[in-house]
């Protein structure tokens, strides 16, 4: 397979060469634990599966050659990856991360990594000046997540790079949200990508994994050396589900996007709605960098429903096609209210400074008809109004 063919067949074809011995066109689900030795030491690559299992090799290949990196290495969930990140650094040191970052990654890093004397500075990471002033002599690693999660803030991955690197600190960018279809932060001078592959990658909600993306060997080893000493690492069934979503990840990729801008337009023109954060409108303070970073704005949406905290509780309840959870990035549409759901653990002040109003309600657009989600919409806007 040529290195050089576009997105779309690395997909289907980049480390899923036909299995030598049957010429079966799907990668195995190699499940052993353990390999035969021709003499001690003497293996065909693989001596144990927490280090090394032929249907894990086969998705790594498949995520590096997706991101643009030279290596990829997958973990057990989006956790394990992000934890291998932090195992990296040591105490004392200094990370620098978004103020608006998945919750998990905010509780490791407050709640696991503080007491092994890791320090955490939360930032704006829209406000380069405040990154810049947060970067101090000891700072590591700079982590940023764009788009985010539930405002859909997006951030410029080069500006970001560059002030990590000048202090000589590592940027590493959680693309969960955007996917290497619309986004590829290596190209954007980032040093590490990290994944939940239980979201987009999988596609299907059926599986949690995890993956990091990197294209410097050396720090691809550490990684490696941490990925088996932790031993965070998936099973070859849940690898070989999220291989099955990885070659549809182009055509899915471009329904959630039509579909999201579609919903976005309607939404923003709805008497019941009064704001929508979506990169793809105009109206998003980021929508140029957007434009410019992205291949696409993606599947994910929040918008202010008009009413009470009580009101917006009945929208997301009444819901059909739209299924009341939490994650996002599987076929189907999900709903969620981040004031009562994911971010009710913020102090209501704290969480209105941050744009996290009552009304607030965030989306995940799936592959359903649009007509079916807008109806699905109008009738519990009109079950919360009546
Ligand atoms: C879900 C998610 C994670 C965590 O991944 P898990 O697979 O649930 O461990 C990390 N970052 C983002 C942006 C996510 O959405």
């Amino acid at each position: 397979m040529q290195n050089d063919s576009r997105i779309e067949t690395r997909a289907i074809h980049a480390g899923q060469d036909p299995e030598a011995e049957s010429g079966a066109l799907m990668t195995p689900i190699y499940a052993n634990s353990t390999y035969k030795q021709d003499q001690p030491g003497e293996h065909r690559g693989y001596e144990y599966s927490r280090t090394g299992n032929p249907t894990r090799t086969d998705l790594e290949t498949n995520l590096a050659s997706l991101e643009g990196g030279a290596y990829g290495r997958c973990f057990s969930s989006g956790m394990g990856a992000i934890n291998t990140v932090l195992n990296l650094l040591s105490a004392g040191d200094h990370v620098v991360a978004g103020n608006d970052v998945y919750g998990g990654t905010h509780r490791i890093l407050t709640q696991v990594y503080e007491q092994y004397d890791l320090e955490c500075d939360f930032v704006d990471t829209t406000d380069h000046a405040a990154v810049e002033a947060a970067m101090q002599p000891n700072t590591e690693l700079v982590w940023v997540e764009t788009p985010t999660n539930p405002l859909m803030n997006v951030n410029d991955v080069s500006a970001l790079a560059s002030i990590a690197h000048e202090h000589d600190a590592l940027c590493a960018v959680d693309n969960t949200f955007a996917t290497p279809y619309l986004q590829r932060p290596l190209e954007h001078g980032a040093d590490i990508v990290s994944h939940s592959l239980t979201k987009y990658l999988g596609g299907h909600s059926d599986v949690i994994g995890g993956a990091l993306i990197v294209d410097d060997e050396e720090l691809d080893a550490e990684i490696g050396f941490y990925q088996n000493s932790v031993g965070a690492t998936p099973g070859p069934f849940d690898c070989f589900l999220v291989l099955r979503g990885t070659k549809t990840l182009p055509v899915r990729m471009d329904r959630h996007c039509e579909n999201t801008a579609e919903l976005a337009a309607w939404l923003a023109a709805h008497d019941s709605v009064s704001k929508v954060y979506y990169p793809g409108l105009e109206s998003h303070p980021q929508h140029e960098l957007a434009a410019e970073q992205m291949d696409g704005f993606g599947g994910m949406l929040s918008f202010e429903f008009d009413g009470t905290l009580e009101q917006a509780s009945t929208v997301v309840s009444e819901t059909d096609v739209f299924t009341l959870a939490e994650s996002l990035g599987g076929v189907e549409s999900l709903i969620e209210q981040p004031a009562a759901m994911t971010h009710a653990a913020i102090p209501k002040d704290e969480r209105l400074a941050a744009g996290l109003t009552d009304g607030l309600i965030r989306v995940s657009v799936g592959l359903e008809h649009i007509d079916d989600m807008k109806a699905d919409l109008q009738a519990a806007f009109d079950a919360a109004t009546e």
